[in-house]
């Protein structure tokens, strides 16, 4: 088909995700994928500054996994998950629990980075109904964003992006994101609503960088204050690590930045380096504890039909495999440091509002007429002047960031900050 004849079935057959329908311009058709690009069906070359949607670790149809998967393929593509296992699921979470924190012992698996969150709030509350308590309520971060489900959504900020379904959505205890200034005040309010409700469930968080809400810092010493807090109260705590695991944040995971590990752990985004989907809760034995029981009804009744996809997970496999490779390493090194020193040439730059970095992670925050937010309209804009250069991007409103598979060299990096450079000078 050509490319004109896919846009036109395109617009007539296809609803696509997080789209403006009415103004949307054609979506670009990607014909291929090798390496840190994408090539378009106008012959474009494309430099991927994203990862694709955050999900792609080792490059585009990196020859290893696909041969993994390819060998998978041919031995076994699906297994129901309920009474039935298989090596890939079994390895997996093996190893898994290998590079995790220490505290965390069981691996569930799921599809996606929203089932994982999904997943995690409904162990928290399995856990409690199984104590025969009443605690059902959750606190989270003020922005944050931790998948498109109704839990998901309910433990995510109020905004555009649920607007239909507010009142549907359960209540949550949304507190800031803590720093020097207000962790004091946040922690008495904490303390305030531990002693006077015995109601809170569960913590969950976005560890170190709140993706969605604009690639949003904040520091490790500050969550691990509130994480100790909460579990001195027996709060139970669920780092959502979908978009910050494998590398994303300069360490394996974002929880290992902290002092106070999280009981329970969201996966997905990076983990089958963006070959399937798949999701991981991870949880500390206690949450799996309450659920053995000779009682059926504490059974942990939660699962889909592609729990644990062979496919999927030879991918992630293949995918860990890579990242324990001294060369990976190496090249997340690379592009951190090469980031830090972008964020230090920029910084008090009079055409930005901020400029940050956290690991392989490089945000900045346009100057624009507009406030900062999703909507704003200096977002396609940017893509726009992006792709003429050849490099993919996707910023949230006024927000541009680039999140790179580790695969780009030095040079193709710096070509990214030098487009950047002339954008922020022309603006
Ligand atoms: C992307 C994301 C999710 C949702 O994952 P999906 O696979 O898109 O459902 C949840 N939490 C965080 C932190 C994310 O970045």
């Amino acid at each position: 088909m050509s490319n004109t004849d896919i846009q036109q079935k395109d617009k007539q057959f296809v609803w696509h995700p997080f789209t403006h329908l009415k103004y949307a311009e054609a979506p670009i058709q990607i014909v291929r994928g090798e390496g840190a690009y994408f090539y378009d069906a106008d012959g474009n070359k494309l430099l991927d500054g994203i990862s694709s949607w955050w999900v792609n670790l080792h490059g585009h149809c990196h020859p290893y996994i696909s041969q993994k998967v390819s060998e998978q393929l041919y031995t076994l593509e699906h297994t129901i998950f309920s009474s039935f296992t298989h090596e890939p699921a079994v390895k997996l979470a093996e190893r898994l629990i290998g590079h995790l924190p220490e505290n965390q012992s069981k691996i569930f698996y799921s599809d996606n980075g929203s089932t994982a969150v999904e997943v995690g709030l409904k162990m928290v509350l399995q856990y409690w109904h199984n104590q025969g308590t009443q605690k059902k309520k959750f606190i989270a971060f003020e922005n944050a964003y931790h998948g498109d489900t109704f839990g998901g959504m309910s433990v995510g900020a109020r905004n555009v992006f649920n607007n239909a379904f507010e009142n549907l959505l359960f209540d949550v205890i949304h507190i800031p994101l803590p720093d020097v200034d207000n962790i004091e005040q946040i922690k008495e309010v904490l303390e305030g609503w531990f002693t006077n409700h015995h109601d809170i469930a569960g913590f969950i968080f976005e560890p170190l960088v709140q993706g969605a809400a604009g690639m949003v810092m904040y520091e490790a010493k500050y969550l691990d204050e509130l994480i100790a807090l909460c579990q001195q109260h027996q709060v139970v705590c669920i780092a959502d690590e979908v978009m910050t695991g494998f590398g994303r944040t300069g360490e394996f995971f974002a929880s290992h930045y902290l002092t106070n590990k999280p009981d329970i752990i969201c996966l997905s985004k990076g983990l089958t380096g963006g070959y399937m989907p798949l999701g991981v809760t991870s949880c500390a034995q206690f949450i799996y504890d309450a659920c053995v029981s000779d009682d059926k009804t504490k059974t942990f009744f939660h699962g889909h039909s592609y729990t644990a996809n062979p496919t999927a997970c030879s991918a992630a496999l293949g995918s860990l495999d890579l990242m324990e490779k001294k060369e990976t390493w190496y090249q997340i090194s690379m592009i951190s440091q090469l980031h830090q020193a972008f964020v230090t040439k920029h910084q008090n730059h009079f055409k930005l509002k901020h400029i940050r970095s956290k690991g392989t992670i490089l945000a900045l925050e346009i100057n624009t007429e507009e406030h900062t937010h999703y909507l704003n309209h200096a977002s396609e804009s940017i893509a726009t002047y992006f792709y003429k250069k050849g490099i993919i991007v996707r910023p949230l409103g006024n927000i541009l960031y680039i999140i790179p598979p580790y695969c780009i060299s030095e040079s193709e990096l710096n070509q990214v900050y030098e487009v950047i450079h002339e954008f922020i000078a022309e603006l």
